[in-house]
């Protein structure tokens, strides 16, 4: 018969399964009873939802067996099966899996490890057969299919005689070399181990043939051999199980397993609710940011259980948004088994649960955050920005919530500080919370306007992530005490009596500043003096409420609306420029117009902004310095 390749995706897949050099192959079977579970899953959920499907969850299993003289190890199940087309479909061409596995080997993240807490699904066959074969008779189908493949080159399919509906998988495994020993799956012992390790919870009966030595009947010292049918896994599902009988490595287990993650999640949050709404939840923080996670294609949302039946594989409806990094399940008896995703999304029980959830997710991360720092500000720097769009988003709706988990950058010891910790330190003189915003750490270390507050002992938030600045302006003020951006235009730590020098100084020289502002074609608002900058030539600062910062977010974005701060120009008014430019006024207007443009494009690039007219700008600075 006429083999048929794989797609190419696959067969790069296969490759990586069948030259596999990691130790631990055994989850090849965790793989394997994962997707039988699956497909009885699949018809189990038909038999709710089709009244014609009369099925007893009591008669559905997963059956293991091996053959030491032929090699092999079989896995049948009697699920949903599979079509001929799904066959064709399903075991040719590469899982959704397999893409990330791809995606994380080629940016070298993580070594081929991986394949071991990944669901690599079907293909892991390959890393300990020579052969695999699937026979499977789809639900009320009348043909049976047979797929067969030794992986590398290609597949054969064509109907096959099987009697059940269903599906069953035999793999012929690989002969023993210096460095592996397969036969050891065909050890009773070594294929229960395996199945308790990673398939305990699997919520139908895995059983298999197990030869165990008995007293005779009526003897007191002859043993026989029988050979009985047993169920290996509990079955029971893992929250549903008292915490102090599950150890931290079975959650661990099982988050890997079901959300397909490399790495233990950072924290395990389980919670057990008796009264208004009864439930049990099993919640998990991951400890990094899924690939997807900023992007509009990651989907929040708890799976939820009725008494141990999956009935909707996503809620959304569990999770706020700003909690959306929150992965598990919570199961409640008091939601009906048959309850439609529409009513889902009304029912007033599922409220109520998501409102305990996310008190339970608050005082989680509070407490880590009091007693755990560490971890904390390692779940901050994944998780962060997600908790700051939340107290931006909804017009500020959920700030009160939020206020005391989000933290920002500080120019005390350049560490993350929540603003409770900030309001602490707050000198007695000062009023208020001072931040300002850039691109960076180091490139606000150099602003102008950071170097005088720091000299004078006041500590500033760094503002380093675009929604940091729009999370402070709808929060408006914390502990009563409000938000100060350093660069904005009416932020002046001087003595009322050095403000008054200055407004006087500026007074006097208001012809020049009219002069520079037409210079430069109006663009700014104001050209003024200041004695805010210590050694600094220049500075921007700006008026209102949109700071330099904000035009460049909106900038970015993709509308036509020009956003522009109201911009004003500071001059050092004890810098040898200021006096130069008095002079200019005098004695060479045309000179005066140049230093102005040069002033001013060099202020814009210290706040990380571009010039309009760079070669116009760097020419006259050449005529100048060429002088
Ligand atoms: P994944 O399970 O990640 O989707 P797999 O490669 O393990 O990837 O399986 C691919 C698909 O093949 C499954 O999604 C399922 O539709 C089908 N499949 C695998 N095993 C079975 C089975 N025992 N019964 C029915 N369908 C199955």
């Amino acid at each position: 018969m006429r083999k048929k390749q794989f797609k190419a995706e696959s067969k790069k897949l296969l490759d990586l399964m069948i030259h596999s050099i990691y130790t631990n192959k055994e989850i090849f079977l965790r793989e394997l009873i994962s997707n039988a579970s699956d497909a009885i899953d699949k018809l189990y959920y038909l038999s709710l939802t089709d009244r014609k499907v009369k099925l007893d969850k009591k008669d559905f299993k997963i059956h293991l067996e091996f053959n030491k003289e032929e090699r092999t190890i079989t896995i049948t199940d009697n699920g949903i099966g599979m079509t001929k087309e799904e066959l064709e479909e399903n075991l040719g061409t590469i899982a959704q899996s397999g893409t990330e596995l791809f995606r994380l080997e080629q940016e070298k993240k993580k070594d081929i490890d991986v394949i071991g807490q990944f669901g690599v699904g079907f293909y892991s066959a390959f890393m300990v057969a020579d052969k695999v074969s699937v026979l499977s008779k789809k639900y009320g189908e009348e043909k049976a299919y047979l797929w067969e493949s030794d992986g590398s080159d290609g597949y054969t399919l064509e109907e096959g005689k099987y009697e059940e509906v269903g599906t069953k998988i035999t793999l012929v495994l690989k002969e023993d070399t210096e460095e592996e020993n397969y036969s050891e799956y065909l050890e009773q012992y070594r294929l229960t181990t395996i199945v308790r390790k990673y398939s305990n919870y699997i919520t139908y009966p895995i059983t298999m043939m197990i030869k165990n030595s008995k007293l005779k009947e009526g003897s007191v010292d002859e043993y026989e051999e029988v050979i009985e049918e047993e169920t290996l896994n509990s079955m029971i599902p893992i929250w549903k199980k008292p915490k102090n009988e599950v150890k931290e490595e079975d959650y661990h287990h099982f988050y890997t397993d079901t959300y397909h993650d490399y790495e233990n999640p950072e924290c395990v949050i389980t919670s057990s609710v008796e009264g208004m709404c009864s439930y049990k939840a099993l919640l998990f923080i991951p400890s990094h940011t899924p690939y997807d996670y900023y992007t509009k294609e990651y989907e929040k949302g708890l799976s939820l259980y009725s008494n141990g039946v999956l009935i909707m594989e996503r809620c959304d409806k569990l999770l706020p948004d700003y909690f959306s990094f929150v992965k598990g399940l919570v199961d409640s008896e008091d939601i009906s088994l048959n309850i439609s995703r529409e009513v889902l999304q009304e029912d007033h029980q599922v409220t109520l649960i998501a409102k305990s959830i996310e008190s339970k997710i608050k005082k989680e991360l509070e407490s880590m955050l009091e007693n755990d720092r560490e971890k904390y500000e390692k779940f901050f720097k994944n998780f962060g920005m997600q908790l700051k769009f939340g107290v931006y988003n909804d017009f500020g709706m959920h700030k009160d919530t939020l206020k005391d988990l989000i933290m920002f950058y500080s120019s005390k010891d350049e560490k993350l500080t929540t603003l409770k910790e900030y309001v602490s330190r707050m000198k007695k003189d000062q009023k208020d919370i001072y931040y300002v915003c850039g691109d960076s750490i180091s490139k606000i270390n150099t602003l102008p306007q950071v170097e005088a507050v720091k000299e004078k002992d006041y500590e500033i938030l760094y503002l380093t992530e675009y929604v940091d600045e729009f999370a402070l302006q709808i929060l408006m003020e914390y502990d009563s005490k409000k938000f100060v951006n350093i660069s904005s235009d009416d932020f002046n730590l001087d003595s009322e009596e050095d403000k008054k020098k200055i407004e006087e100084k500026n007074k006097k020289s208001e012809a020049l500043f009219k002069e520079m502002v037409s210079a430069l074609d109006n663009e700014i608002k104001e050209v003024r003096f200041t004695s805010k900058l210590k050694n600094h030539p220049v500075c921007i600062s700006t008026k209102g409420n949109i700071s330099v910062e904000m035009e460049k977010v909106m900038k970015q974005m993709p509308t036509d609306e020009k956003v522009t701060s109201e911009k004003i120009l500071e001059i050092n008014e004890s810098h040898p420029i200021a006096k130069k430019l008095e002079k200019l006024y005098k004695e060479d207007k045309e000179m005066l117009s140049k230093y102005s443009k040069i002033l001013y494009a060099q202020a814009r690039l210290i706040e990380g902004l571009d010039v309009e007219n760079p070669s116009e700008v760097t020419d006259m600075l050449c005529d100048i310095i060429s002088k």
